[in-house]
């Protein structure tokens, strides 16, 4: 098996069928955790090299980067009480049930995710945690200690809710906590966990829920214990027409002027979803450098709308993409996302303004800019060994032409090989040190026992 994690060892990952990198025909180099030289095609590293990877069969694109997801809801995938509902009646059923979550079925629930997204050529897995019922306090040790075992590399968010039904918000009580609890728990993480150096394997964010599920103050604090920390802001925001009621009846305003308000307009915030911004609102959420998490498939599932991509790009926002949670996706595969996005994208703006280069660079230039990383989403000397790496042998691609298109066009959803700082971590389709058949099993039946129905 061909490794490079040792620092000083050469691992030449060799002559790839197509590659999404600028003069690398001839393949890269690694060396520990980053990529190192770019092979020009017919050319030999400039260096010597300690192993040779025969990337001939490889379609290698930047290791996908994913900015939104909740791995806990892939216990409520295609939930009767849930499906064929819009976003409010949706969240107001399966609030109804998520209670019952338990520690084992949490940590399993993140473990299917956060394998899905890796099979998926999902390098950096994003998760946005808001959901901490008595017994799972430590929710995002947990979710730390499952990306160490899988080897990809995490960005949790600390999410919250605080705002219950009883007080105007939308989740029930019991699904709630009180302000404190969750500001000593978000300190308490970015101590622990948070890694703000090039290269880190797991970095911590702040996410209170949304603004129709936690308080002003939850807003305003978690912003100013962010800056303290210098770590990044995270919500749901411009998702329904429902939430734009919502902020009008309970603050007087549109979320944007909301965010303005609890000192969320500045580059280090990314939202969820951006679909209902105004021309004006994009304007300004573009000058403040505010991010954007764009959820094709959840937005299709849910019919919450179009995120207006291009004029939040043109206006200065990164444009990155999430699978969003496993109950309104109802899967964790990122690169089935890139499709989703080209082709939505495509109904909105016109078949040629949005290219597979578009949706590919969302989900890796694009979503590394939201989480504010210049190390991760792109194949260059210098960034993280972060890669994915795609046969094109299925049936599916017979008679493709261009691989880079293949992919996007002709659907791939699964990587042959994946690599993460360097060291593969899938290896013909398989995700090392995990039985998945055994971890389909396991997470199935407590998914059936806790949240069965039928
Ligand atoms: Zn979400």
């Amino acid at each position: 098996m061909a490794e490079a994690a040792e620092p000083g060892r050469r691992l030449w990952i060799r002559d790839p069928l197509a590659i999404l990198a600028e003069g690398a025909g001839g393949g890269i180099v690694v060396a520990g955790t980053r990529i190192v030289e770019h092979v020009p095609a017919g050319a030999r590293p400039a260096g010597p090299v300690d192993e040779i990877f025969d990337a001939s069969r490889h379609v290698v694109i930047p290791g996908l980067i994913n900015t939104h997801h909740h791995a806990f809801q892939t216990l409520t995938r295609a939930h009767p009480l849930a499906i064929d509902k819009p976003l409010f009646p949706w969240l107001k059923a399966l609030y109804t049930v998520w209670g019952r979550i338990t520690p084992e079925a949490f940590r399993l629930a993140t473990r299917v995710a956060f394998t899905e997204l890796l099979l998926s050529g999902c390098t950096t897995a994003g998760d946005h945690h808001y959901l901490f019922p008595r017994g799972l306090e430590d929710s995002v040790d947990v979710q730390v200690a499952e990306a160490r075992d899988l080897g990809i590399r995490a960005f949790v968010t600390r999410g919250s809710m605080s705002l219950s039904d009883r007080e105007g918000g939308l989740p029930p009580e019991a699904l709630t906590q009180d302000d404190d609890a969750i500001l000593s728990d978000s300190e308490r993480v970015l101590n622990l966990f948070h890694d703000p150096a090039p290269g880190a394997m797991v970095q911590i964010g702040l996410a209170p829920c949304s603004p129709f599920a936690v308080t002003k103050r939850l807003m305003r604090e978690s912003a100013d214990l962010a800056a303290r920390h210098g770590a990044r802001l995270h919500t749901h925001l411009g998702e329904t027409l429902d939430e734009d009621g919502y902020c009008q009846s309970m603050f007087g305003c549109r979320p944007v002027e909301y965010l303005e308000e609890v000192g969320w307009l500045n580059d280090r915030v990314w939202l969820a979803h951006g679909i209902h911004f105004t021309d004006a609102e994009v304007a300004r959420l573009g000058g403040a450098g505010v991010g954007v998490c764009h959820c094709p498939t959840s937005n299709m599932t849910l019919a919450s709308g179009r995120c207006r991509t291009c004029e939040l790009e043109a206006a200065g926002s990164p444009v990155g993409l999430g699978v969003d949670g496993s109950a309104s996706n109802d899967s964790s595969n990122l690169m089935e996302g890139v499709r989703h996005a080209l082709m939505i994208n495509r109904l909105t703006y016109g078949a040629e303004a949005v290219t597979h280069l578009d949706a590919l660079r969302w989900a890796t230039e694009g979503s590394a800019a939201c989480l504010g990383r210049s190390d991760i989403g792109r194949i260059a000397p210098g960034r993280e060994a972060d890669l994915a790496l795609f046969t094109l042998e299925e049936l599916r691609f017979s008679g493709a032409h261009d691989p880079l298109a293949a992919l996007v066009l002709c659907g791939a959803t699964r990587a042959d090989r994946v690599m993460v700082a360097g060291r593969w971590r899938v290896i013909d389709g398989q995700p090392l040190g995990v039985d998945t058949g055994m971890l389909h099993e396991a997470h199935s039946r407590l998914a059936v026992a806790l949240f069965g129905t039928l």
